[in-house]
């Protein structure tokens, strides 16, 4: 485990802040933003009881609305004002209990798979048909039209952990959406090899998305050890005399539950002057069936709902500080699109998420450092003392800030350290243990900081257009 300052270097720090020029940030500010690297509890709490009293957390599901209830009742407890949870309504998936996979030759063995989020169901007993390998996306977009007809596409990738988790706008696509062009070609099945970076026997699942028109077919993922095996079964059938046809058998039962409701939870700390635009703060609460989302999202909901408690520590903010709690993010963004319908035309003043892990923030973005260049450049200088570089990359903002990005608005994106994340990214892996509780602090810490000085600026956070980006890789 990692430290990242010392209480002799806390000291300093605080003095560093107390003899601090104009055009820095106040004193008080940084005090507080100190104290969350020090001593912050608040985070963990949140991610602990979450995980320990809800656990799994399927979107549109009862599990769910318990996470609804009990971040509402934390809320709460820990002061915030306006706690409610905003419902919509959603087409909910459910994963079933039978996940099953077996080469049935030449090299008959069972694999470990678990179904993509809208997977269809397999009939009961499976589907069996010839494995066809694409090594990537774009291979099996060439497959020509019909090929795949009776058969089962099998799509590998070759992700690298990466500090930036670029390599998932790489590998992602194989899940996102290579059951539905094998649909399109007639396949009667997909298997992925995971998206991810581990070597345990654990399959990561996630969303998939079928084109309209197009009806979903069974979809799964199998851990990465796996896939390798396949692949090297693909090599030896293709050696010798002849190539010596794959055949896979999968059963999967997952099925659709129709129109459920889901819901948005939100709380506020209400800032002296209401009606300046809010500062919003965003994570989801809903995780896979497969995980307690210790990770993917709980420490993201822990992170902010703690940053705002800091940053509004003995003294409330000028605007107020208002954390949304996404409801379905996993399968399909629902309640980004509906927070985002049901507030367009509210102002927000800025927004930030927190969803990719709990390990430290290492980078600071906006999509305002040409139009708002004082304002960008104190944020990334107040930062800077907890190791947070300033960076060129125009922020795209998190999943669930779609209003914002909607209303054309200010966005920032704090980094996160991402070489551990797609280790554990929709894995049973993804546990509490996971976590580091020094980084999860530094985190609160860097968020305390900016979201403090947000919170207190007067003047509008944007001063323009959003600058031109990049399309967001959102996590799913
Ligand atoms: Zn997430
Ligand atoms: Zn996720």
């Amino acid at each position: 485990m990692k430290t990242f300052a010392s209480p002799l270097a806390l000291a300093a720090l605080a003095l560093a802040s107390a003899t601090a020029h104009a055009g820095d940030v106040p004193p008080a500010l940084g005090q507080r933003a100190d104290t969350a690297l020090e001593e912050d509890r608040h985070a963990w709490d949140f991610t602990e009881g979450l995980t320990t009293e809800v656990g799994p957390r399927q979107a549109g599901t009862e599990a769910e609305a318990r996470g609804r209830e009990w971040a509402m009742a934390w809320l709460r407890e820990h002061g915030f004002a306006n706690v409610a949870s905003e419902p919509f309504a959603m087409e909910t998936w459910v994963p079933g209990d039978i996940a099953r996979a077996r080469i049935t030759q030449p090299f008959a063995q069972d694999l470990v798979v678990l179904p993509l989020g809208n997977s269809a169901a397999t009939p009961e007993g499976g589907v069996e048909g010839e494995l066809v390998h694409f090594r990537n996306v774009d291979e099996l977009r060439a497959a020509p039209a019909g090929s795949l007809e009776g058969k089962i596409a099998y799509i590998s990738h070759a992700m690298r952990p990466a500090q930036d988790g670029s390599h998932y706008g790489f590998a992602g696509p194989a899940r996102w959406v290579g059951a539905g062009i094998a649909a399109q070609k007639g396949a009667i099945a997909t298997v992925i090899k995971s998206v991810g970076t581990d070597y345990h026997r654990n399959p990561h699942t996630g969303g998939t998305t079928f084109p309209d028109g197009i009806a979903p077919i069974p979809a799964a993922a199998m851990s990465l050890p796996d896939a390798d095996n396949v692949e090297r079964m693909f090599a030896r059938a293709a050696d010798g005399d002849g190539r010596r046809a794959i055949r896979l058998r999968l059963e999967l039962n997952p099925r659709e539950l129709g129109e459920t409701t889901s819901g948005n939870v939100v709380g506020e700390i209400v800032g002296r002057n209401p009606g300046l635009p809010p500062v919003l703060l965003a994570c989801h609460i809903d995780s896979w069936w497969n995980s307690p989302g210790a990770f993917d999202d709980a420490a993201g909901c822990g992170i902010i709902a703690a940053a705002a408690l800091h940053a509004s520590r003995d003294e409330q903010p000028l605007r107020t500080i208002r954390v949304l709690m996404a409801g379905a993010e996993e399968t399909g963004l629902w309640g980004s699109k509906a927070y985002s319908a049901a507030h367009l035309d509210e102002p927000i003043a800025v927004g930030l998420e927190s969803d990719f892990g709990a390990d430290r923030i290492w980078r600071f973005e906006s999509n305002f450092r040409g139009t708002n260049a004082d304002l960008h450049a104190r944020l990334a200088k107040a930062v800077a003392r907890f190791g947070v570089a300033d960076s060129p990359v125009v922020a795209t903002g998190g999943a669930d800030l779609d209003v914002v990005r909607d209303q054309k608005g200010a966005l920032i994106d704090l980094q996160q350290d991402g070489l551990r994340y797609f280790d554990l990214h929709h894995t049973p892996d993804d546990t509490l243990d996971k976590i580091d509780p020094a980084q999860l602090r530094q985190n609160v810490a860097v968020w305390t900081q900016v979201v403090g000085i947000l919170a207190n600026e007067p003047r509008a956070i944007l001063n323009g257009s959003p600058e031109p980006s990049a399309p967001p890789v959102m996590d799913r």
